[in-house]
């Protein structure tokens, strides 16, 4: 037999004994339940992050779409909303948080500040956009950014994972030595 004709074979006897029958890409099946059920890292360095509450409570709900369960462990967390103005300080905190989550994992850039520094870019001490360390996948825009861009922007990576391959698919990784050249 081939793989499709043992397929065929098990499905006429899954018939003939009465049972109904789905047939679904695995990927699909796996990405629709990943994809509802995407768990924030708490990660808030400031005013973003404030929004970001509201975002979680009852006025807009971000448990509506399955993103309720915000995790204060960067092991249980799929991916990290950086919300604020990130220093050069705090930059290999963040980088090593994000090293401690388990694959496949994600990142949003929240606000003008993770965006590209914001109103601190030219600031000595600032970080010039949390992709120079880490690999964004989803940027919202705004000083703040309204609760509804974050559910946008939270939307947005919802799609981006339902699109993956997940077998076989890697993250993206910024090699050690690149983030040290791009921190400074
Ligand atoms: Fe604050 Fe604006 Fe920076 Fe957000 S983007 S952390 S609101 S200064």
């Amino acid at each position: 037999f081939t793989d499709n004709e043992y397929l065929e074979k098990m499905i006429e006897e899954l018939r003939a004994n009465g049972t109904n029958v789905v047939m679904g890409c695995l990927d699909e099946v796996i990405n629709w339940g990943r994809s509802n059920s995407l768990w924030p890292l708490t990660f808030a360095t400031s005013c973003c992050g404030i929004e970001f509450m509201a975002v979680g409570a009852a006025r807009y709900d971000f448990a509506r779409f399955g993103f309720e369960v915000a995790r204060a462990s960067p092991r249980q967390a799929d991916f990290i909303m950086v919300a604020g103005t990130i220093t050069h300080k705090m930059a290999p905190v963040l980088r090593r948080l994000y090293d401690q989550m388990a694959d496949p994992k994600y990142v949003i850039a929240t606000g003008s500040c993770a965006v590209s520094g914001g109103p601190f870019k030219k600031s000595y001490h600032v970080v010039n956009g949390v992709d120079k360390i880490l690999p964004v996948d989803v940027y919202i825009p705004g000083c703040p950014p309204r609760p509804e861009a974050m559910l946008y922007g939270m939307m947005q990576l919802q799609r981006k994972v339902k699109l993956q391959k997940f077998f076989g698919d890697v993250n993206r990784q910024i090699d050690k030595k690149e983030y040290e050249k791009r921190l400074r």
